[in-house]
């Protein structure tokens, strides 16, 4: 049996074709994809040499779908249930886990049971991922396209928890990406009063607006630290998060937050790469920290709970609707920012 995939062969080598469709396991299930999201880490993939020469590849795990098939010894889900594939799993059994700190599972064979081949018609799920969970299961009455969002929403949903953002924050969110708009929307949810975006692409810091963002900077066009503190009186906002891959506004997040602020570190730097901090500044004004990856297990529950609730805007984010043979045309809307979530269907 073939299905149609869109296979990475290499550095900006996308290529949607026939390949062999997955065999069902005996003890897990064949997803039927119905809808997959278009993730600002797939086009970090997609365009590098992510796989160190290892071709072709299946990237995609934002994976919505139905059951087409299940093995003789699976009994959980049945076929045509509708499940949302939660990329992460959580042995729930390490120090981590049972200290209720399930985002830092130190179980790696548990934490790589599911994830990616999302690009396709068909995904096999086997019987441990199964076992373990991060499967959910989406209501009649919420859309595909929005049970998707629940992957992307999820560090985002854990990171704002963690650092407690609520009434009155202000905040500083930097990179108006999907994620930053997500940050924007949630931070509203829970109560923040000022939301400050600063991004330097115009058409993102335009569309950003319609998430609760109070002002805009473009930081290509004035200083955005002298901006920031224009805007909270001198003061400096509450939380600061970098939401870029860039170190300069790591370093720049500093000169933004408030004496005994908070500073996350939300965005992926290159690796190994070094980001210079003033740390007198630091230390003189009492600024705390913080690293954001992931999320618990717990909280990853939670943050589908939100995308597939009303209370979530969904469909303002979700902005293109593409069949996975425009997976490419996907990727550079995205990239040129006049896309904030691609959501792509293999059967169309
Ligand atoms: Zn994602
Ligand atoms: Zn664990």
């Amino acid at each position: 049996m073939k299905m149609k995939a869109a296979l990475m062969y290499g550095p900006n080598d996308i290529r949607v074709e026939e390949t062999e469709k997955p065999v069902c396991p005996s003890d897990g299930l064949i997803l039927k994809i119905m809808a997959v999201g278009l993730c600002g880490s797939d086009i970090r993939n997609l365009t590098t040499d992510s796989r160190k020469g290892k071709y072709p590849f299946i990237y995609g795990h934002e994976i919505v779908g139905v059951v087409d098939e299940t093995g003789p010894e699976e009994t959980k889900y049945k076929v045509g249930d509708r499940l949302f594939l939660f990329p992460g799993t959580y042995c729930m059994e390490c120090e981590e886990c049972v200290s209720g700190h399930s985002e830092n599972c130190s179980n790696e064979h548990v934490a790589k049971l599911a994830g990616t081949g999302g690009f396709a018609q068909y995904i096999a799920v086997g019987g441990e991922k199964i076992h373990y969970g991060g499967i959910y299961e989406i209501p009649e009455d919420v859309t595909f396209e929005a049970a998707s969002l629940g992957e992307p929403l999820t560090s985002v949903f854990a990171c704002l928890e963690n650092i407690g953002v609520g009434f009155s924050d202000t905040i500083v969110i930097i990179g108006a990406g999907p994620i930053g708009d997500f940050m924007a929307q949630l931070s509203k949810i829970r109560g923040a009063q000022k939301v400050i975006m600063i991004d330097i692409n115009d058409s993102r810091l335009q569309m950003a607006k319609q998430f609760g963002v109070d002002h805009i900077i473009n930081s290509s066009e004035e200083d955005p630290i002298e901006a920031v503190l224009k805007l909270t009186n001198r003061r400096g906002a509450d939380k600061v998060i970098s939401a870029t891959p860039a170190n300069a506004t790591q370093a720049q997040s500093l000169y933004m937050v408030r004496k005994g602020g908070l500073v996350v570190f939300f965005g992926g730097v290159p690796k190994g790469s070094l980001t210079e901090l003033d740390t007198n500044l630091i230390h003189y004004n009492n600024i705390w920290i913080k690293g954001h990856f992931g999320a618990s297990y717990d909280q990853s529950k939670r943050a589908f709970q939100l995308a597939i609730s009303p209370t979530f805007p969904t469909e303002k984010f979700i902005t293109h609707i593409l069949p996975l043979d425009k997976i490419n045309e996907g990727i550079s809307l995205t990239r040129s920012g006049e896309a904030i979530k691609v959501v792509l269907h293999p059967w169309d």
